[in-house]
């Protein structure tokens, strides 16, 4: 998306102000992109109307940077229906013993889910907990909750043969009773597809279980059809929350979103991974910059509008975008991190960049090392600076001196200048200008 906003942005910055059909284009791109990360297609229409109404009102009262508006309305609309009232971070787990009836279709990640939580309840808060797998369908299905309890250390209700879902659940409810546990979780079977079988199933556990929470564990990388398996579930069952698992894969979380304007459910944690503790509270703007797919861009912008000066950043978009980056630029943008606190910090922000970030923590990037680089400019004179490339040994040897160091290290400082304004030159081909430029304003 930000490759695609880039250039729209662009367009817009040169009005100044944002007209109608700006923001309408901008909007396309937005609706594109969020059908991309898998947002059903009434979400994102309606999502982009919303955010159009915004984005065509704001313009009036703030035109000095409208495709950083345009950005800031988006995201923050997308946190706006993806945090909704504000989901509770703990799960109701009072009246012990509480149950807790885990539903979704076959596959979802539900068994590891089951487990995932059940040892944050263990670990974190310190509670009793009791599994119970109703899956009667899978043969191994019960041993899998059995073998995962036995590894984090949580009891599993004993397996009976014969036993159908419900008669597991009053046996569930006893034993947890019985037991002194707070909480047993129910991990019910799984289909395919929705069926009636299933839903009879679920809803007359979930009848004998009366569960405080009821937890739809739907896999993060299915799209559009998540809209339908949520809905259904919350028809037919009436569930607490959503779990989306597998967002350590490449999806792009757009389900997330979907599930959440369709049901108003809140989305309460996400699965990270097979292990067992790959498992966190759901985080609105870790998913909103995934769906948008442009990192932390939005406070890169409120971090650079803080401290650069927009009338030199200008000038120096202007010269990058050429390809153009001398010693005088990389002064100032050496100068412009130590403001900004550090270039990791910066890049760690703008997509695409926590791998050169990386390099330049590896690189010994810190604050001491930057103002060395510094100094070794000053030591250069107005052409050198320039004109780099007229740096030959006996002009090496002198700046060098002058600012106390080695001429190795001002290879090193040349390198890195030769690197910079080969990555400006393709960030300018790739047409990320735009981008960059929103970010230095
Ligand atoms: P169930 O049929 O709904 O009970 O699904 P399972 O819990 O058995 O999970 C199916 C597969 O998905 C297993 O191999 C899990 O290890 C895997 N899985 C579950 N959650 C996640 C997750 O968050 N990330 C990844 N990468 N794999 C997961
Ligand atoms: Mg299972």
């Amino acid at each position: 998306l930000s490759d695609r906003l880039g250039g729209v942005f662009d367009r817009l910055t040169k009005q100044g102000a944002l007209s109608e059909d700006d923001v309408t284009a901008a909007m396309r791109e937005v609706r594109v992109a969020l059908l991309e990360a898998d947002v059903s297609l009434p979400v994102a229409r309606n999502f982009v109307k919303t955010v159009t109404a915004k984005a065509t009102g704001a313009a009036v009262t703030k035109s000095i940077t409208p495709g950083q508006q345009v950005v800031k309305i988006v995201h923050d609309e997308l946190i706006k229906v993806l945090q909704g009232e504000g989901a509770p971070d703990a799960l109701r787990i009072d009246n012990p013993p509480a149950p807790i009836l885990m539903v979704g279709l076959q596959g979802s990640g539900k068994t590891t889910t089951t487990a995932k939580l059940a040892k944050r309840l263990k670990d974190r808060e310190k509670k009793r907990v009791l599994m119970a797998s109703l899956d009667t369908n899978r043969p191994a299905a019960m041993e899998q909750l059995a073998i995962l309890g036995q590894q984090i250390g949580v009891d599993t209700l004993p397996i009976v043969p014969g036993e159908n879902a419900v008669q597991i659940a009053r046996r569930a409810k006893q034993q947890a009773t019985l037991g002194g546990y707070d909480v047993y979780m129910l991990d019910t079977a799984g289909r395919l597809h929705i069926d009636q079988v299933l839903m009879d199933e679920v809803q007359a556990v979930r009848d004998v279980a009366n569960p405080r929470e009821t937890l739809l564990v739907v896999d993060g990388l299915t799209g559009q059809d998540a809209v339908n398996v949520a809905t259904e579930f919350d028809g037919k069952v009436g569930i607490s929350g959503v779990v989306l698992t597998r967002m350590d894969g490449d999806g792009r979380g757009g389900a997330a979103l979907s599930m959440r304007a369709v049901t108003g459910k809140p989305i309460r944690f996400v699965g990270l991974g097979e292990k067992m503790d790959a498992i966190e509270v759901f985080d609105a703007h870790r998913v909103a910059g995934r769906i948008l797919g442009m990192g932390d861009i939005v406070a890169l912008v409120e971090k650079a509008q803080e401290v650069l000066e927009v009338e030199q950043a200008e000038r120096m978009m202007k010269r990058f975008q050429k390809g153009q980056f001398n010693m005088n630029d990389l002064k100032n943008q050496l100068e412009q991190m130590q403001k900004m606190g550090g270039m990791q910090s910066i890049m760690g922000m703008m997509p695409g960049m926590g791998k050169m970030a990386k390099q330049a923590e590896a690189a010994g990037f810190d604050d001491k090392a930057i103002r060395r680089q510094v100094a070794l400019v000053n030591s250069m004179t107005k052409k050198e600076r320039a004109n780099p490339d007229m740096l030959q040994a006996s002009r090496k040897k002198r700046i060098a001196a002058g600012a106390g160091m080695d001429v190795a290290e001002l290879n090193r400082l040349l390198k890195m200048q030769k690197q910079m304004a080969d990555t400006m030159k393709k960030l300018g081909k790739m047409g990320k200008g735009g981008m960059l430029k929103q970010a230095m304003r």
